[in-house]
């Protein structure tokens, strides 16, 4: 009799969306008049950019000769798209990366899951409270987090780093040594940042005591403030301790598109093991390569027109974003995140739990967020507004509040 891997039987169910869902379709159908204005959702909603587009249909038209056809993709990504990575989002702020530390893949959330299995199941884990889901539940199905509690919401094996305003959200250094450590700036769900001197910080330690960061950057290009990292590997040390995760979701529109890659420097070892090349064979066992018209695109995103183009996207979200805080601000609300990243984070007002304001705030604005709860035990209290619906929406939303 075959068994099954047990450890997905601990995984607790995933209510936050499928609740939000649910609670938004009860609220439309008993008040089918209302304008629901949608600020929960973490995905983009403006078209891929022209210069973009036009790449892939380029692509898309060799693929219909056979002089120009591609069949399968290098397993670690085309030269053509390693190389603008290294050029544009690496030697031009100055970090040693090069085209062989790069692994090309379908995405950062497939990265951020698959990573874990070159690593130890005795390993054990830090992550940020609140946090990105896919992080404790990847090392969940590996078996590596212990048992859940569900009255604390928290895993025995799992060192949680609570990030609030208490702490200007900033991770503090665990009392407990972690041998692996997942950290994400510009911050989804919080919106905030760290400086490059705190991430500077972050990496002494983990070379110190001999732990991996594995480090997620998918906001990267929204970055606004200058003494912040877009990279780890702006960072002294960082090649011998850091893995970096990027997408090309929140930057290029990609979210439907699907491509990201994951740079592991050469000098990142374990003893004499070189995790550089565990991940090339990890890559060239079970993945075949992300798509040749989908690598195009991503080439695109590199060129002078998509650069200008997509800067413009991101200044669209942004814009939405200062409305929010600067909106919320006014109506009285304690605000963080938004200037580094699309995601607004505000305090619940009056002691109301993250569901209560959910409530709340359907009820008497019909907008539509995400309670911070969801994201860990620490988002108590804390409510998500994001920047990626449409401006006028955005607006409408917020002078909606500002009513309340
Ligand atoms: C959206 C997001 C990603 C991107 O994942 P893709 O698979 O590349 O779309 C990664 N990490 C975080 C924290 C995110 O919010």
């Amino acid at each position: 009799m075959f068994q099954i891997n047990d450890n997905y039987q601990k995984l607790p169910g995933s209510y936050l969306f499928s609740t939000i869902a649910k609670k938004v379709a009860a609220f439309q159908e008993a008040n089918p008049d209302k304008q629901i204005i949608r600020l929960g959702i973490g995905d983009v909603t403006q078209p891929i950019a022209p210069a973009i587009i036009e790449a892939m249909h380029k692509a898309v038209d060799e693929m219909a000769h056979a002089e120009t056809f591609r069949g399968y993709a290098p397993d670690l990504g085309y030269d053509f798209l390693r190389n603008a990575i290294v050029e544009n989002d690496y030697k031009a702020r100055g970090c040693e990366i090069t085209a062989d530390e790069i692994f090309v893949s379908d995405g950062a959330k497939s990265d951020s899951g698959n990573i874990q299995e070159i690593f130890s199941e005795k390993n054990r884990i830090a992550v940020c409270d609140p946090v990105y889901p896919v992080y404790v539940d990847s090392n969940v199905m590996a078996g590596r987090t212990g048992t859940y509690d569900p009255t604390s919401e928290t895993w025995s094996n799992v060192i949680y780093m609570p990030t609030t305003k208490e702490n200007g959200f900033v991770p503090e250094f665990p009392k407990e040594t972690p041998d692996m450590i997942y950290l994400c700036f510009p911050n989804n769900p919080t919106g905030t940042t760290i400086t490059k001197a705190q991430l500077q910080a972050w990496v002494d330690y983990a070379n110190k005591v001999g732990a991996v960061i594995i480090y997620d950057a998918a906001y990267e290009a929204y970055i606004s403030e200058d003494d912040v990292a877009h990279s780890i590997y702006e960072c002294e040390g960082a090649k011998t301790c850091a893995i970096e995760l990027k997408s090309f979701s929140k930057n290029a529109g990609f979210t439907g598109v699907r491509l990201g890659y994951t740079v592991v420097p050469k000098e990142l070892k374990c003893g004499d093991v070189s995790l550089n090349a565990m991940w090339a064979r990890r890559h060239g066992t079970k993945f075949n390569g992300a798509p040749y018209i989908v690598q195009r695109a991503g080439e695109a995103v590199y060129s002078e027109a998509g650069k200008a183009q997509l800067k413009e996207q991101v200044a669209y979200y942004m814009k939405n974003a200062a409305t929010i805080k600067n909106g919320l601000v006014e109506a009285g609300f304690e605000v963080f995140g938004g200037v580094n990243a699309p995601y607004i984070w505000l305090k619940t007002p009056d002691q109301m739990t993250s569901w209560e304001f959910f409530d709340y705030l359907l009820e008497k604005a019909n907008v539509v967020g995400t309670p911070g709860s969801g994201f860990g035990p620490s988002g108590e209290g804390y409510f998500r507004l994001t920047a990626f619906g449409s401006y006028e929406n955005t607006c409408a939303a917020l002078e909606r509040i500002k009513a309340l």
